[in-house]
């Protein structure tokens, strides 16, 4: 059997893909994962105790394109909900990322009002400001402010998360958690802040469930079964695994959860805690806040940052360090060797940590720029 296109791998990349192929371009689509279901690292499921939970993790839907809101929509109804996060420092939970209201709460009224005056007089009001930044500022309150907080708050959590110094990774890794000078303490700023009404595997089964489109699970690209033809391919697998690691390997950070069901109406006061020093875990997330379920019980899902095993548990997170830069450029120029008739994209095929919404985005562009103009040949 011929088909226009296999696409490999049914998460973000694989699906946004299949989907404008399969109804924009009116081609047809055999859409293969591995897995045993849809929607790859988004993917939620009932629990044995009927509480829907994230199976890699909690994934809260953030964005400020209107093009991803609204291709997105098409899809789902949306539950709206602003993500909140409390960290446990010196025995306190404090709203995290670190803010003005953290502030208060750990510091006596008079020096805080102080320390606050000095913020925003020195980054203004609503500010993200990177906490290797603010530990260069020449004033001592400001300095002596980032090395409690750099200390507390990020140091012990970024050596779990990967088991490297702040220093060790790029910038961009710490800039994801800032300091806030704001009094807001949500988690995310965007203008869309939600999770699909339905579950994300719901609004994933829509999408996919166009005519063109075949689907089959528990399939692996390595392993395809004798008979199947295609024209053009777009592979959002680990890229290096696609080559054969012939460049070596590309390292990734893993995690391991535990799902521990709690017989009471609610555990934590808000959907994220994080435990920045001396547990092992970083953080435990509890579903219901952020899906809304009305349920007895509720679940929990406790991360254990890992090293990342082949063939043993996920990789998670792109390590991005000199290292890995060097190695992923060998493996792009094979791509781009490639790129007449298979296109890579998504966070393994990028190596890139992207968001939700960016590898939507980035999935609705590659479509314009790449699928249009083959379809011209
Ligand atoms: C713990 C955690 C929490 C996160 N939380 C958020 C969040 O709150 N908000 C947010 O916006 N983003 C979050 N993300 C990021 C989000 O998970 C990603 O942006 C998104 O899943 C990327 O989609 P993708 O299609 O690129 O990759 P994936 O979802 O990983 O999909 C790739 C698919 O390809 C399949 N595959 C790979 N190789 C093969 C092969 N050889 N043959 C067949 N199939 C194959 C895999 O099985 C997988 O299903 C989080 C990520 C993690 C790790």
């Amino acid at each position: 059997m011929t088909f226009d296109w296999l696409i490999v791998g049914a998460g973000y990349a694989g699906s946004v893909m299949a989907e404008r192929i399969a109804s924009v371009r009116n081609q047809s689509v055999l859409l293969i994962d591995r897995r045993d279901h849809i929607a790859g690292n988004a993917f939620d499921t009932l629990d044995p105790h009927g509480v829907l939970i994230h199976r890699y993790g909690p994934h809260v839907f953030h964005t400020n394109s209107v093009r991803v809101w609204d291709y997105l929509s098409q899809f789902t109804e949306w539950r709206p909900y602003q993500h909140r996060a409390l960290g446990l420092v010196d025995g306190q939970l404090i709203p995290v990322p670190f803010n003005l209201q953290s502030l208060r709460q750990l510091w006596p009224p008079d020096a805080a009002a102080a320390l606050q005056a000095r913020l925003i007089a020195e980054y203004g009001m609503d500010v993200k400001v990177p906490i290797l930044r603010m530990l260069e500022h020449p004033d001592p309150e400001i300095q002596h402010l980032a090395r409690f907080i750099y200390d507390n708050v990020f140091a012990g959590y970024t050596r779990k998360q990967w088991d490297l110094e702040p220093r060790q990774l790029d910038p961009s890794v710490m800039a994801r958690v800032p300091v806030h000078v704001s009094e807001d303490d949500r988690y995310f700023q965007d203008r869309f802040q939600a999770l699909p009404r339905d579950g994300y595997t719901a609004m994933f089964q829509r999408m996919l469930s166009h005519p063109n489109i075949q689907l089959r699970l528990n399939t692996d690209y390595r392993a395809l079964p004798p008979g199947l033809e295609w024209r053009r391919m777009v592979y959002t697998g680990p890229v290096d695994e696609f080559f054969e690691h012939r460049h070596g390997r590309l390292p990734y950070r893993s995690l391991r959860f535990e799902f521990p069901h709690v017989p009471a109406a609610q555990h934590q006061p808000c959907g994220q805690v994080n435990y920045p020093n001396t547990e092992l875990f970083t953080r435990v997330s509890e579903f219901k806040h952020m899906t809304g379920q009305e349920i007895a019980g509720t679940t929990l899902a406790v991360e254990y940052p890992q090293p990342h095993e082949p063939g043993c548990n996920e990789p998670y997170y792109p390590v991005p360090r000199p290292e890995s830069a060097v190695i992923h450029e060998k493996y792009q120029a094979e791509v781009a060797a490639l790129s007449g008739t298979t296109i890579f994209i998504g966070r393994l095929a990028d190596y890139r940590y992207y968001n939700m919404d960016q590898v939507v985005a980035r999935a609705l562009k590659v479509f314009e720029d790449s699928v249009e103009p083959l379809d011209r040949d």
